[in-house]
């Protein structure tokens, strides 16, 4: 080998190491319609997965938001609609490493479903083609700790009500409290559980998509200690 070409070789080898070692390039593009018609229920339940094993493990996506924004303003097929609780410490985007335009949230203080959820969640999937409904629960959730305490203050003592349910139909052996850990945990699945059941009833319209395969709906409990989410059967 000629002096020259060792010499460019040894010059490069540095630039070459120095690239392997870049970050990836940020993402900057939204799903388009064909890639959203594209997914079965089951394929955007395995993206959530791995998106919220990715947020555990600190290697969410880096994502380049201006470049999106802009992109976004043409149109929006995002692949599921959230039902979350309104706790700051539930970012739901990050939570399943979501970027815009790939997620509706819906938000309410109890995750639970209204009219008003009802039909965003419709115009979600039969309008806009989601594919899954995930009823998103927590642990350390204070709404209902002051549900199951029977707290009462302005249009706070309404909100809970829609939580009494879940707390009524609650079997579990052991103090009734809410500084009973468990007990608390049994009536946040719950309330998960009678949204899903209450969204079916509710809405013949999703109820008729669940039937033919064209939506899931789903109940999960993001706990707060570890940021996972656990699936509820
Ligand atoms: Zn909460």
């Amino acid at each position: 080998m000629k002096f020259s070409a060792l010499l460019v070789i040894v010059l490069l080898a540095p630039l070459t190491a120095w690239a392997t070692d870049a970050p990836p390039p940020r993402v900057n593009r939204i799903l388009t319609a064909a890639e959203q018609a594209a997914l079965t229920p089951d394929d955007v339940i395995v993206v959530f997965q791995q998106g919220n094993e990715r947020f555990v493990s600190g290697t969410i996506t880096s994502r380049d938001h201006s470049a999106m924004v802009r992109e976004a303003a043409l149109g929006q097929h995002p692949k599921a609609i959230v039902l979350s609780c309104i706790d700051s410490r539930v970012p739901v985007e990050d939570v399943f490493d979501r970027g815009i335009g790939d997620v509706f949230v819906a938000r309410v203080a109890g995750n639970f479903e209204n009219t008003d959820i009802l039909g965003s969640m419709e115009y979600a999937t039969k309008v806009s083609g989601s594919k899954v409904i995930l009823v998103l629960g927590h642990t350390e959730c204070g709404a209902i700790k002051s549900a199951i305490d029977g707290v009462e203050l302005g249009n706070i003592t309404a909100l809970l009500a829609r939580i009494k349910p879940a707390i009524d139909s609650t079997e579990f052996d052991g103090e009734h409290s809410s500084s009973n850990d468990a007990y608390v945990r049994e009536v946040t699945e719950q309330n998960v559980r009678l949204t899903v059941a209450n969204i079916r009833e509710r809405s013949p319209i999703i109820a008729e998509m669940e039937k033919v395969g064209e939506v899931k709906i789903v109940g999960a409990i993001y706990d707060m200690h570890t940021g996972a989410v656990q699936v509820l059967d």
